[in-house]
């Protein structure tokens, strides 16, 4: 009797191991992607990636930067549009481009910053034009970007430039991206030059709080990739089909810099949905089931 006992209170003590532990520091130790067939899997917040692939630390027209981070990672797609991109950098005359955090070796919830990257479709790059791709590994743990957007948020500083605008139309123009994360004053910067006839691309780039030295690019789920979770709603429905070139972004720099009301919470921003639980906080039981075949997979 009392063996039988022992053994139900056995059964009910919650499992040990994985599935109490916080899956960014299941993620976060993972140094290798796993040997699967590439997906992403689950949102861009919630989720990870099989079968990642690194983006070269220097390549012809990039470098990745902050190597200590380990977050050179990401669907096999994503790697060749940042490699294309760096191409089209350097036909628009910058050296090419510094590459930001894209994702863990497996993706999933990240041990520090972002609510997201973390299903190999994202990756942030730095507003900083490339001076020379041959920095060192020291060069590029201390080297900062630079701000594009003034202090006060309401505009762009003088480091923003005509090639930044085409650089970031050349990101947005490509079929691969879903949508491109910017301060709101450069979007109302880029809404205020663009030619009337050429605003189209406009409507892929989304106005967020932070971004000032960096855009954020996130790709569509890969065609046939079943496991991953398209965003709603769509930018097309964010800017009902227009450009977003609209009062939804003369919002960022009247009322959310200002609210009439100062008990009124701040709007949830795109990149960073309002959640009950953090991403830190996220356990594998939070993550879709798949994951955990991700952490075991060689
Ligand atoms: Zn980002």
């Amino acid at each position: 009797m009392i063996r039988l006992l022992l053994v139900l209170i056995m059964l009910s003590l919650p499992a040990a191991g994985q599935a109490q532990e916080l899956a960014n520091q299941l993620f976060g130790a993972k140094a290798a992607p796993s040997d699967q067939k590439p997906m992403p899997i689950g949102s861009y917040a919630r989720g990870c990636g099989a079968g990642m692939v690194e983006l070269a630390e220097t390549g012809p027209s990039w470098q990745a930067m902050r190597l200590s981070r380990g977050r050179n990672f990401g669907h096999p797609v994503l790697v060749e549009y940042l490699q294309d991109l760096s191409v089209a950098a350097q036909q628009i005359g910058w050296a090419g481009l510094y590459i930001g955090d894209m994702a863990q070796p497996r993706g999933g919830p990240m041990t520090s910053g972002h609510a997201s990257h973390q299903i190999g479709l994202d990756a942030d790059i730095w507003m900083l034009p490339p001076r020379r791709l041959n920095l060192s590994r020291q060069e590029r743990e201390t080297i900062s970007s630079i701000p594009v957007r003034s202090a006060d948020q309401r505009s762009v500083t003088e480091n923003w430039t005509p090639r930044h605008q085409a650089l970031l139309k050349a990101a947005a123009s490509d079929d691969r991206i879903d949508r491109i994360f910017v301060a709101a004053s450069v979007k109302l910067e880029m809404c205020k030059t663009a030619k009337a006839a050429d605003k189209k691309w406009l409507q892929k780039i989304r106005p967020v709080a932070g971004h000032d030295t960096h855009f954020h690019v996130r790709l569509k789920c890969p065609k046939g990739a079943k496991l991953c979770e398209t965003q709603t709603p769509t930018v097309s429905d964010l800017s009902k089909g227009g450009n977003g070139c609209d009062e939804t972004l003369t919002w960022w720099v009247t009322d959310y810099l200002n609210p009439p009301k100062p008990t009124k919470k701040p709007k949830p921003t795109e990149d960073d949905a309002p959640r009950k639980k953090g991403p830190r906080q996220f356990t594998m039981a939070d993550l879709p089931k798949q994951c955990a075949g991700v952490l075991a997979s060689d």
